[in-house]
């Protein structure tokens, strides 16, 4: 088994303040960017980063030197081909500590998200370290690709730690039977861009939202979002959650899309963490 390099946080991911996408707490302090205030999204091109255009992705270097992209970077998303990974161990494996809590939905502009009203109420463990969820939102279509497969859309768990490591649940979501915990999310989905996140009447249970087997893979790279910070630990589930097809539509009615694209591996290695390990 080839050896994964530790998980390095740069100071700069400490500092991550960006409230859009991937970053991972709303309440983060003074470095917010003017994602929060953008009346509408694409609406002010000159000042704000965007999914095309001249402040799309391939012009993010200019929102956060780490989204231009090098050789020695290790960015979000990748391309997963799941005939190179190589074996994980049993304490890689994600524990859930999630029951059902507040949560507020939020359209940042960019993405709709969801946050708890108490972050501590959902957590994860991997390795022995606790992370704490600080929101959830979806990208159309999926930014990872698995086996060079796009899902219709993709839902992002941001957590993060008490030392400030960030470790996102990536699951792709396909239509088909309804998500019932997902209901009221998707009903409350508006068109209207705010900083202040209105609360949902019904608690979520984020268990509802990842798959029950467990099968994903982990490997290091990046917020998908400018400042495009690196030192993210990602892992992403093979298999998909099914939400309705009228569901996706609320969704895609107001973020048609809003994927990075893949970004190159480079020297990074994924670590398949199986069922039942
Ligand atoms: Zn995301």
């Amino acid at each position: 088994m080839k050896i994964r390099p530790a998980l390095a946080l740069s100071t700069a991911a400490l500092a991550i303040g960006a409230l859009a996408g991937c970053a991972p707490a709303a309440t983060t302090p003074a470095t917010t960017p003017a994602a929060s205030a953008s009346p509408s999204p694409g609406a002010s091109a000159d000042a704000e980063w965007s999914y095309r255009g001249s402040n799309g992705p391939e012009h993010w270097g200019k929102f956060g030197a780490a989204c231009e992209n090098v050789d020695s970077s290790h960015e979000s998303p990748i391309a997963i081909d799941t005939s190179t990974v190589q074996m994980g161990t049993a304490a890689q494996k994600v524990v859930t500590h999630y029951a059902p809590a507040a949560f507020d939905i939020e359209n940042n502009g960019h993405t709709i998200e969801a946050i708890p009203e108490d972050p501590a109420a959902d957590s994860i463990e991997v390795n022995g370290k606790t992370y704490e969820l600080q929101q959830f939102h979806l990208h159309a279509s999926s930014e990872h690709t698995i086996d060079g497969r796009t899902a219709p859309a993709e839902l992002h768990l941001v957590h993060k730690a008490e030392d400030g490591s960030v470790l996102v649940l990536g699951v792709m979501l396909q239509a088909g039977p309804a998500s019932t915990a997902l209901d009221e999310f998707f009903s409350s989905i508006t068109t209207t861009v705010s900083e202040k996140g209105t609360p949902l009447s019904h608690e979520i249970d984020p268990s509802a939202l990842i798959p029950a087997d467990g099968m994903s893979v982990q490997y290091d790279g990046s917020l998908t979002t400018p400042p495009c910070t690196e030192g993210v630990r990602w892992n992403v589930y093979l298999t998909p959650v099914t939400v309705s097809a009228e569901e996706l539509a609320a969704f895609t009615a107001v973020y048609p899309d809003n994927h990075r694209p893949v970004q190159p591996l480079h020297d990074r290695t994924l670590t398949e963490i199986p069922s039942g390990v």
